[in-house]
């Protein structure tokens, strides 16, 4: 977690230092004095990397007066917006994910000292794929999407990322990359429109300003200052600000923690939105509900090492484990006099209650039936459970935690 800090930290430096270009523009513009603020900071090397990686290439790779060109004319933003809107959303889901792999992990450890974080990970992520990476506190997550992204050297394996290693790789890489952290600060002065059409200056092919904060549903917010807006319409800057390049690969990391359920639901649209564009999406998150709704596929990470890796339905066998058939029995009528069939495979009792463990389902709730109705019995609370992607979760790490 040590470096999410470093990110953000140099990530507040380089809007500091955005900010003071901006400054630097409206004093161009309006003949003023620009505001008080610290100018544009020496930052070593690296740190100026990480800064700009956070969102974007890098520092600013034009001028001051280049920074605002970035953003298009609103008629061409509301243009092209139409039309992302226009784009069959059906034939989008069908065709977006790609055997074309995005990112190839074969491997990968890293040892902190005597700690091995990351003990030999193998995985694969498709283009146009919504990849979610699950594990408890300490698994070793952060680690390998900080390797992934770049920030963090491995200790050993192959990693590579839109086909190049990123450890090794440049601008141009990073520019095909959004990163969305769990807590990030945009310049509190600056409003929405300004501040992301200060980071579009930095992309060659930015998108525009007004189709971003479409996409993250801020179109509302353009004239907002940053300082002034809710919790939730922040983290939409946040993407939006990842968005802004226009990237082909998303990380996500834990994008809904501590969203109230309402702010959820239209984060979840929000990223179903960029999956319908066609973007390749690396998310972490604590949230199940979250990986089921949004994932194409998930792999869940123990100890440092993937113990299981699937779709949602499939994932650790939950599609071919057995389901579960719970109900009450009247007063005064005991387990055994139920139909051999189901009394065979009882699991559970407590009092009335009566949990019966069924492979196929079908056949036990016939015989059940019918054996109830033949005796005029009422079998209350009547239900068939199948196991929940949080239940498969827990068996997979439950040795782990
Ligand atoms: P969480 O869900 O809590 O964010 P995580 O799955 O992201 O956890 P990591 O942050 O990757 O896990 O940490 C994996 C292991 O590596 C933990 O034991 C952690 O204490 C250790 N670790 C992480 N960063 C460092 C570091 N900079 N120095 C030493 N140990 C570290």
């Amino acid at each position: 977690m040590a470096l999410i800090y470093k990110h953000i930290k140099a990530h507040h430096q380089w809007h500091r230092q955005a900010a003071a270009a901006l400054d630097q523009q409206r004093l161009a513009r309006d003949g003023g004095m620009p505001a008080q603020r610290g100018g544009p900071e020496s930052a070593g090397a690296a740190d100026a990397d990480s800064a700009a990686s956070v969102h974007g290439p890098g520092p600013p790779a034009r001028g001051g007066a280049d920074v605002l060109a970035g953003a298009r004319p609103d008629g061409h933003a509301a243009k092209a917006a139409e039309a992302v809107r226009r784009e069959p959303a059906a034939r989008v889901a069908r065709e977006r994910v790609s055997r074309t792999p995005v990112i190839e992990v074969r491997g990968l450890r890293k040892s902190y000292g005597s700690i091995e974080a990351v003990a030999g990970v193998d995985l694969e992520v498709c283009a146009g794929e919504v990849f979610a990476f699950l594990g408890p506190n300490g698994a070793g997550k952060t680690t390998t999407v900080e390797i992934l992204e770049g920030y963090r050297q491995r200790t050993a394996g192959h990693v590579s990322v839109l086909g190049a290693d990123p450890a090794k790789a440049g601008r141009a890489w990073r520019a095909r990359i959004g990163v969305v952290l769990q807590e990030a600060e945009p310049e509190a002065e600056l409003t929405a429109g300004e501040c992301l059409s200060m980071y579009a200056g930095y992309y060659g092919r930015p998108r525009p300003v007004a189709q971003t904060l479409d996409l993250v549903g801020l179109a509302g917010q353009r004239a907002t200052r940053c300082g002034q807006m809710s919790g939730g319409q922040r983290r939409r800057l946040d993407v939006a600000l990842a968005l802004i390049g226009d990237p082909e690969l998303i990380f996500l990391d834990e994008p809904t923690t501590g969203f109230d359920p309402a702010a959820r639901q239209s984060a979840w649209a929000v990223i179903a939105g960029l999956r319908d564009l066609g973007k390749t999406i690396f998310l972490t998150t604590h949230y199940m509900e979250e990986a089921e709704e949004l994932a194409d596929r998930i792999a869940v990470l123990a100890a440092g090492q993937i113990v299981a890796q699937g779709s949602p339905a499939t994932l650790g066998g939950r599609d071919t484990e057995a389901s579960v058939i719970s109900f009450t029995l009247p007063p005064g009528v005991p387990v055994t006099d139920l139909p051999p069939a189901v009394a065979a495979r009882v699991t559970r009792t407590a009092g009335g209650h009566v949990e019966v463990e069924a492979t196929s389902a079908g056949p036990l709730l016939a015989e059940l039936g019918g054996w109830a109705e033949a005796h005029h019995l009422d079998l209350l609370d009547l239900q068939v459970h199948r196991h929940t992607l949080e239940d498969i979760y827990l068996q997979l790490t439950r040795e782990s935690r």
